[in-house]
């Protein structure tokens, strides 16, 4: 039996298993993928296949141009009656972010302590799969375990909510804050050091 020769998305598939968390550049995968569309089969392993790729867009470590598998625990679970297309199009935009609760693909979820993986889920799970009936959701809400309200809160309640909080738990929000917006904590803090000397 004859072998099938790999595609430009076998031979990244398999460059990005085995190098792991390395970071990589696009004159690397050009090279490995040998085609001039290398970067569309980069986002089809991503968006398709669930392959938790990272770019600028997700980290602040990246530069343009860098890619690195954050992790070889896919970042999306599928059903596999969605189509690809429709998949994609949910992705892009609910952004791999959970549509209850807010917490982002690859993330740590404080509710079980574990990394987060995404789902597509059914917003009326007796609908069809199309664009309105789908989003994102992580695996804690997908599974129904977190008593989080669909509505996406506004700064007001939410900011009322975590003046109510406990320091701990106010705490807690300021170093999810800083690593996930390390740059802006940054300039913050500079600013803020700045007035205070004047
Ligand atoms: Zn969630």
């Amino acid at each position: 039996m004859a072998e099938r020769r790999p595609s430009a998305r076998d031979k990244l598939r398999e460059y990005f298993l085995t190098h792991e968390r390395q970071v990589l550049d696009s004159d690397t995968l050009r090279r490995i993928a040998d085609v001039s569309e290398w970067a569309r089969r980069v986002r089809e392993l991503r968006d398709q296949e669930g392959m938790d790729i990272q770019t600028h867009k997700d980290r602040t470590d990246l530069r343009p141009g860098q890619y690195i598998l954050a992790s070889t625990k896919k970042r999306v679970i599928f059903d596999r009656r969605i189509s690809k297309e429709i998949r994609a199009l949910v992705l892009d935009r609910n952004g791999f972010t959970c549509q209850m609760c807010g917490i982002g693909a690859g993330e740590i979820h404080p509710y079980d302590g574990r990394k987060v993986q995404m789902h597509l889920g059914h917003v009326d799970e007796e609908g069809p799969s199309t664009l309105a009936n789908l989003r994102t959701l992580c695996s804690v809400c997908n599974e129904g375990l977190s008593n989080i309200s669909a509505d996406r809160p506004s700064a007001i309640k939410l900011l009322g909510q975590v003046r109510r909080a406990a320091m701990p738990e106010q705490l807690e929000v300021l170093g999810w804050l800083i690593s996930k917006f390390p740059d802006h904590s940054a300039e913050a803090l500079r600013k803020r050091t700045t007035s205070d000397g004047e």
